[in-house]
């Protein structure tokens, strides 16, 4: 769906009430964990949605407000004076002109990183497809997420292990970035999903780039390729779900790696589609 699409009617006030920086400051790469207070008790969200984002824009060239959108990093919680809160993890993004070869900086990512504490914006919202818990509790769950899209992740695993005891399943969680130190809410910095490392069920597998500084891209042949039979048999289990989130990229990435772990791109796509028409192919990319 385009950007200028979704119904924006509805629009709520909020307040800034934490912004933190998750990457080291060694790190090139910006990004911050930040949590928004709403009034409104009328919003809700689910895991595995988004929100909208309005940026002031300039109304001298006749933009309003932009919007964007993204994604919820965190389950919501309510504070005792009945407010919503929600946890939503941006990138400071800036982009190269390709005729200029200047480098702009993205406007919302940019507004939203700048913003402080007790500062207020506009939400819109909730969207999408929310991330429901498997019914069946030996459900196995391989989960894929490049960059900001470990946010989504970071919520579901927390639901799954903090709110779901009945559930037993496997979970491989796949995580991307350029190096070691953009491994968000997986670095020196913060380390969300080490409490559960000691969970038999779960595991979490890193994905690098080979070479980070020749922006080679990550390298998620050798990471699921080190798991490829186990991946491989989860795969053909008719329990397993799959859950990508991140950058649009990664799903041709993806699919060339699986390709090579089913034994041809004919074989590959036959599962894909079968995953897909049982609604077991889950997608959260932008
Ligand atoms: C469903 C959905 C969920 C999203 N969830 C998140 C999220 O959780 N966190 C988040 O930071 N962004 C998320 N985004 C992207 C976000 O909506 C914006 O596109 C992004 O912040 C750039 O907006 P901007 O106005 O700053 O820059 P723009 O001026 O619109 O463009 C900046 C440039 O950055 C690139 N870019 C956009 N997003 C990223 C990214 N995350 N990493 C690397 N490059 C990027 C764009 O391709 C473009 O070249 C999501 C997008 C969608 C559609």
């Amino acid at each position: 769906m385009r950007l200028q699409d979704y119904d924006k009617k509805h629009q709520y006030k909020a307040r800034v009430v934490a912004t933190d920086r998750i990457t080291p400051t060694e790190s090139t790469e910006e990004v911050r964990d930040i949590v928004l207070q709403l009034d409104d008790s009328d919003f809700s969200v689910a895991l595995g949605q988004n929100i909208g984002v309005l940026a002031p824009g300039q109304k001298e060239f006749g933009q309003d407000r932009h919007f964007r959108l993204y994604s919820i990093a965190d389950l919501a919680e309510t504070t005792s004076q009945g407010n919503t809160l929600v946890h939503i993890c941006v990138r400071r993004c800036s982009y190269i002109d390709e005729f200029s070869g200047e480098e702009y900086r993205g406007v919302a990512s940019n507004y939203l990183c700048d913003l402080s504490v007790d500062d207020t914006l506009f939400l819109t919202g909730p969207y999408g497809q929310a991330f429901e818990a498997p019914e069946e509790p030996d459900t196995s769950l391989i989960l894929i997420g490049a960059g900001t899209g470990i946010a989504p992740f970071r919520a579901f695993i927390k639901h799954l292990y903090g709110k779901t005891p009945q559930f037993e399943g496997q979970v491989r969680l796949f995580y991307g970035g350029k190096t070691g130190l953009d491994l968000f809410y997986m670095n020196d910095k913060r380390n969300d999903f080490a409490q559960y490392y000691d969970v038999q069920t779960f595991e979490a597998i890193s994905a690098l780039s080979s070479r980070p500084h020749w922006s080679d891209a990550i390298d998620w042949g050798s990471a699921l390729e080190s798991r490829g039979k186990e991946l491989w048999k989860m795969l053909s289990d008719s329990k397993t779900f799959v859950y990508l989130a991140g950058l649009e990229v990664i799903r041709d990435e993806l699919d060339v790696v699986f390709a090579r772990l089913a034994g041809s791109a004919e074989k590959w796509n036959r599962r894909k589609a079968e995953l897909v028409a049982g609604e077991r192919w889950i997608e959260l990319l932008y």
